[in-house]
């Protein structure tokens, strides 16, 4: 059977190195000539608005997923109208604009922070009036690892922020004092069978995912699990979907979900019995799901920018070393490591070395 994916990054890499075992071959469809998934299966190196290259990639696949939530919706209608396409398209509209998003929350009776929509600086001064400052002032459209968005401190902010997102249609929301960042993993099949991974609380730093420790038993698990089943139902889901949360006291409210496989889930490929690379493959396929139980405890540092030396890396015994065989630059995830161990306390022992191997400040992850 023959995947197609839309994009060629680590995230396609590392379904394709899920998918092989299972004998499943991969088409990675993007416009980038040193994709880093493109020496694990063929690659069409073409635009998403090229109908003639979008068509040959509908005839060769038996179903087509993605693996970044910006693709052209065009690129996906245009897809679904000649093969299987899954995640739906209708979940990748949902996500590309932050208030459809916060909409379907709403609709769904799902906690969020309190927000406005704004389309003019004077909508922002009458919203901040509302929610109350601090704040943060995000596009719609186009946002992702931190980008499209400011914090709001104090009403001389505005005119500064709304210049730097450049006035493009926007949502501004409550800062939120939150206790703990999480996200949960959680996968439909094509039966409608569903699944969660436990709790992953996440650290980024200036706004890009740096450190994600499963959290296997956690208090919060059942409230994030009835959330992602609500999304999962209301769009009639075939895959991964990451949801991303903010804990505060004994209450979740959700940031935004992701309708792909998700960084914060990397850990899954040591520390669960099915990796969420696997069971996307499973759910697409129409195949069934496998288990989501954790075999252990884990812990995944992401590489930012560079990688560290790999040999350093491994002194750790139980640490796994993911390159993603990408050129360093500034800002760009190049890698990442996973200590999975049998408990909480060799977890806890073992990230402080690993954190300092990957030049991570542990105080500020
Ligand atoms: P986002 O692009 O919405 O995922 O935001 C990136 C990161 O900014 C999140 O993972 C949070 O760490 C932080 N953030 C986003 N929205 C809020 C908020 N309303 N309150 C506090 N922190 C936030």
């Amino acid at each position: 059977m023959i995947i197609g994916v839309l994009g060629g990054g680590q995230l396609a890499r590392m379904l394709a190195m899920a998918g092989y075992p299972l004998g499943l071959e991969f088409i990675f469809f993007c416009p980038e000539r040193d994709a880093c998934a493109a020496p694990l299966g063929e690659h069409i190196c073409a635009g998403f608005d090229d109908e003639s290259a979008l068509a040959r990639l509908a005839e060769r696949a038996d179903v087509v997923t993605y693996e970044f939530e910006n693709v052209p919706v065009q690129a996906v209608q245009f897809l679904s109208e000649r093969v299987s396409v899954c995640p739906p398209a209708a979940a990748l509209g949902v996500t590309q604009d932050r208030l459809r998003e916060k909409h379907m929350f709403q609709a769904l009776d799902i906690a969020i922070a309190p927000f406005a929509a704004v389309d003019s600086l004077d909508d922002l001064a009458n919203a901040v009036k509302h929610i109350g400052l601090p704040a943060l002032l995000k596009t719609r459209t186009q946002g992702y690892d931190g980008k499209g968005q400011t914090v709001l401190r104090c009403t001389e902010d505005l005119e500064a922020a709304w210049k730097q997102l450049r006035g493009v249609p926007s949502i501004v929301e409550a800062f939120i004092p939150f206790e703990r960042e999480l996200s949960v993993i959680a996968v439909r099949g094509s039966n409608g069978e569903t699944a969660f991974y436990p709790l992953a609380e996440n650290t980024h730093e200036n706004g890009i995912l740096r450190l994600s420790v499963s959290h296997p038993g956690d208090p919060m698990q059942a409230q994030a699990e009835r959330y992602a089943q609500r999304l999962l139902d209301e769009l009639a889901y075939v895959g991964v979907l990451a949801l991303e949360l903010f804990q505060v006291g004994d209450e979740l409210l959700v940031n935004e979900f992701a309708p792909r496989v998700h960084n914060s889930g990397h850990w899954t490929i040591e520390g669960a019995e099915t990796s969420q690379f696997q069971n996307h493959l499973r759910a697409i396929v129409g195949w069934p799901l496998g288990s989501t139980a954790p075999s252990g405890y884990a812990a995944m540092v992401n590489f930012i920018g560079t990688l560290p030396d790999s040999a350093q890396i491994l002194t750790e015994p139980y640490v796994h070393l993911h390159d993603y065989g990408k050129v360093s630059r500034p800002g760009r995830k190049v890698g990442h490591a996973t200590l999975h161990v049998a408990s909480e306390q060799t977890l806890n022992a073992g990230l402080g070395k690993l954190l300092a191997l990957s030049g991570v400040n542990h105080k500020s992850a």
